[in-house]
């Protein structure tokens, strides 16, 4: 059965967008779909040969420009690649996804000639990764005044701490790690980012255990100890480190927000199929009963909303005019409603929707890391409230 989710993306994309689309799901069917049980079943991440093949398929340098390797697209691609990936599985998506919209961003956005020169093309090949050090054991939704500390010493910086949940940590070749420079300076402007080599000395990196999310993608803690760096290895501006990070959120928002959508279409497709084989009753399928309608038209209904409303958004971004709270709020309410009907799509299928082989526990799953990652939504909910409350923006909670 054709995805219902290309119905509503067909109309908003471009001949060329659309086919580059496609092409990303036949990927996903034939190199991910058959394979994922076993991944999941012996608790594998996302293979080496797969890794190399989007490599190949420049899913990693979507956004890159071509005088630096890449292929010249932009966000709208990396969306579109988010939303054909994650079909199958937000885990194997997020992987080409983090390593561009947290990993090569920040650079794009902030590094100087000589760091692009010196990583955009390896980055852009799949061959290296970056990634994004904003997290910290006792700093997650409190991210501005960071625990990791970064100290002058002469003409280096000596980093000190740890950092965790960073995604794609086993593969990456550096991390930008955000760190306090300034103790007293005023909110916002204490901390600052460093480009810091994983194999520099004192980089100690784990892979974090018991996870139950996202279970093809690395997601690693990463210790900091007495670890120097030059001051060239600074991304942006002294000080100015969390507005890199912030800026770099806003992307990642709306891929996170895609990642949801994702899941939602896998979930209507197979529900929609299931309901029209599995016969209860007088020799009739499921699909007839009123209720079992209601859930599918609802998720239905949410697919093409999300849809027109994530894609309207990414078309802004590109543009640079998107307001920063409309990526929290696409990602807060796809990730919401998606989770919502999550639960009903399984409710609707019955016990058939508790075998991982069946696929719907697996987005129910993986939907809890859209909820939660890059800004819980519950602590973005601040954020977007407060264009709309000027007069008491500065006393919100
Ligand atoms: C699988 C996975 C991958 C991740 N990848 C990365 C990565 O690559 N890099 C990185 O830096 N981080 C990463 N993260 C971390 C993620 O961004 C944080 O989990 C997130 O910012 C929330 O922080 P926290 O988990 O510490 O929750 P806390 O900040 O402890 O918050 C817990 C809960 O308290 C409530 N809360 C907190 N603050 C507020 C508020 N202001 N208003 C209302 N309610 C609030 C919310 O319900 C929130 O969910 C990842 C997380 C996961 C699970």
């Amino acid at each position: 059965m054709a995805r219902q989710i290309d119905t509503y993306l067909e109309p908003l994309l471009d001949e060329e967008r659309f086919a580059f689309y496609q092409a990303v799901c036949d990927f996903s069917d034939a190199e991910i779909a058959p394979r994922l049980l076993s991944w999941e079943r012996e608790h594998q991440l996302t293979p080496d040969d797969v890794l190399r093949k989007m490599g190949e398929l420049g899913l990693f340098g979507l956004t890159v420009r071509e005088e630096f390797g890449g292929q010249g697209g932009t966000h709208l691609d990396l969306i579109l690649m988010g939303l054909a990936l994650g079909y199958h599985s937000q885990s194997v998506a997020i992987t080409p996804g983090a390593a561009s919209s947290l990993g090569t961003k920040p650079l794009q956005l902030f590094g100087r000639d000589e760091q692009k020169k010196a990583h955009l093309p390896d980055l852009a090949a799949g061959k290296r990764m970056f990634v994004f050090g904003l997290s910290e054991p006792g700093r997650g939704s409190d991210a501005t005044n960071p625990e990791v500390v970064a100290v002058r010493k002469g003409d280096s910086w000596v980093i000190k701490g740890e950092k965790c949940w960073s995604t794609n940590a086993r593969w990456a070749s550096h991390v930008v790690v955000h760190a306090l420079t300034d103790p007293n300076g005023r909110p916002g402007y204490r901390s600052t980012c460093f480009i810091v080599p994983m194999d520099a000395k004192g980089v100690h990196y784990q892979e974090m255990e018991g996870k139950q999310v996202w279970l093809q993608s690395s997601t690693g803690s990463i210790a900091f100890d007495e670890v120097e760096v030059p001051a060239d290895a600074i991304l942006g501006e002294e000080n100015e480190g969390f507005k890199v990070m912030a800026t770099t959120l806003n992307g990642g928002r709306l891929f996170i927000a895609g990642l949801s959508l994702a899941s939602l279409a896998f979930m209507l497709d197979k529900c929609r199929t299931y309901v029209q084989e599995r016969i209860q009753f007088d020799d009739k399928p499921i699909g007839r009963f009123q209720r079992v309608q209601d859930v599918l038209l609802d998720m239905d209904i949410a697919l093409h909303q999300g849809v027109t409303w994530l894609l309207h958004l990414v078309k802004e971004y590109d543009a640079g005019t998107m307001r920063r709270e409309s990526a929290a709020k696409v990602k807060i309410e796809c990730s919401r409603r998606a989770s919502e009907l999550a639960i009903l799509a399984m409710d609707i299928c019955g016990g058939v929707s508790c075998l991982d082989e069946f696929g719907l526990i697996r987005h129910n799953r993986d939907l809890f890391v859209c909820r939660v990652g890059e800004g819980s939504n519950f602590a973005l909910k601040s954020l977007s409230t407060r264009p709309l409350v000027p007069e008491i923006a500065n006393i919100l909670e």
